[in-house]
């Protein structure tokens, strides 16, 4: 911009010769120019104006412990000292990722026992396709081959995590989704559920997997794969009714259950993981972001005891393997990010103090606002939904249009929330202090009053 000072406009010069960021036209950015973030400390960031911005999205749904934290940034370089790099490959391992491994297993619900980490939720993905298929394999139903994913669900930009997701916009850029990927509707009443109460919608959204799985044959069926409340396709809470039923539907039809909890994972919810807040228990976990709370790339995919156990019996050798899976920098960072989340009860405060007070001052700030048709979240992610009518549900024919709007005037008041279709969503870092989640509220209702 013309005010703007050299640092940024070097960088927003560079920025715009080289690269292609993430899902906007990169053209219309260019003209416009990025924000250029220059530092980061608890819930805040500053650009190179000089700009403060209380982060109410936590970057991308992931610096759970908040920005700059000491413990984390001490433990890479430790660990860079010590042994910077050396593979989980072959016939060799380290003590990092032994360290992290005992201590995730340790706090992970239910019975699962192995893990393949990735370098992000995508690959963790793309990995659960390959490890699924496996699985069915080794145990001798080699015919369970299709995956039944969700529309609006979103599980990465690889070709089999896009394909996974249900983003049509993305299918269309790239001839996919991939064969043996279909999906099913997505659990978003206050746009899909017409006359049905919630809990009516709910079980008939769980109803189509049941369908579908008829209609494909259980023989053929390898897996549902889901977020447990859906982030980036609109942070969607489905109904109470819904989990219950997809988790019996999956366990009659010998159906894994596949949780991608790449944003619910690590405390989002006030539980360490969100289908623990659903109250199912999924055969395999994806997770990454909140696992080193973004410091530094890593992702895995957790699978249960049952799924473990077989591959390790009956497998053989699994022709598979990533050089930086396990980086001993990246489970460093994540065992460390881990021990703050434990040691400071930083999940139980998001549970029992932060996530209820956030919950609270929403539906208080925003209940009355003829501009929010519904508020869903809990713990510390939340999501307001913007309608035309309250009464009726209408939302806006240009709905991103409007939030989008919000989203730029939120950064004009030094806050950002994410605009996604008709709904306005937050996720701050779970160390927020009551004084910053006030702070949050206030600049949202501005930028909310303003959008109307
Ligand atoms: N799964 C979910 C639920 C996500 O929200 C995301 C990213 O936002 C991903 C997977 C992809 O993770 P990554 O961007 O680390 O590849």
């Amino acid at each position: 911009t013309q005010q703007a000072s050299a640092a940024t406009r070097r960088y927003q010069g560079i920025d715009a010769a080289h690269h292609i960021n993430a899902f906007l036209d990169q053209k219309a950015l260019n003209q416009e120019g990025p924000r250029v973030m220059a530092e980061g400390k608890g819930v805040y960031l500053w650009d190179t104006e000089g700009n403060k911005y209380l982060d109410g999205m936590s970057g991308l749904w992931c610096t759970n412990v908040g920005y700059g934290r000491q413990e984390l940034i001490a433990a890479a370089v430790r660990q860079l000292e010590q042994l910077s790099y050396y593979n989980v490959f072959f016939h060799t391992t380290h003590p990092a990722v032994n360290e992290l491994s005992e201590r995730l297993f340790a706090l992970l619900p239910g019975d699962y026992s192995h893990v393949i980490y990735t370098n992000s939720g995508s690959e963790a993905n793309e990995v659960l396709i390959r490890t699924v298929r496996r699985y069915w394999d080794v145990v001798g139903k080699p015919s369970k081959k299709i995956f039944i994913g969700r529309h609006n669900g979103y599980h990465g930009s690889t070709v089999g995590s896009t394909s996974l997701g249900g983003m049509k916009f993305m299918h269309e850029m790239g001839d996919l989704p991939i064969p043996n990927v279909v999906h099913i509707g997505e659990p978003y009443w206050f746009a899909h559920g017409g006359n049905l109460s919630p809990a009516e919608f709910g079980r008939k959204c769980a109803q189509e997997l049941e369908d579908k799985i008829l209609e494909l044959g259980a023989d053929n069926v390898a897996a549902f794969v889901a977020e447990p409340f859906q982030g980036a396709g609109g942070m969607i809470f489905p109904p109470e009714s819904y989990w219950p039923e997809i988790q019996r539907i999956c366990r009659q039809y010998d159906v894994l259950l596949c949780a991608d909890e790449v944003i619910g994972g690590f405390g989002r919810t006030g539980e360490w993981f969100a289908h623990e807040h659903f109250g199912f228990q999924p055969d395999t976990i994806s997770i990454a972001k909140g696992l080193t709370s973004g410091y530094i790339p890593m992702g895995g995919l957790v699978l249960s005891r049952r799924m473990g156990e077989a591959l390790v019996e009956h497998g053989g050798v699994f022709a598979h393997g990533l050089t930086y899976s396990g980086h001993p920098v990246a489970a460093a960072v994540a065992l460390a990010n881990l021990e703050v989340l434990q040691r400071e009860g930083i999940v139980d405060r998001v549970k029992h103090d932060s996530g209820p007070y956030l919950q609270k001052c929403l539906r208080e700030v925003f209940g009355q606002h003829p501009l929010v048709g519904e508020i869903q979240g809990s713990g510390l992610v939340a999501a307001l939904q913007f309608c035309q009518d309250k009464a009726s549900r209408q939302r806006f024919a240009n709905e991103s249009d409007i939030t989008w709007r919000c989203r730029s005037i939120g950064f004009e008041q030094g806050v950002i929330i994410r605009s996604t279709l008709g709904r306005m969503i937050m996720a701050p870092a779970l160390v927020i202090s009551h004084g910053e989640i006030d702070e949050l509220i206030d600049k949202t209702r501005i930028a909310v009053d303003r959008t109307a």
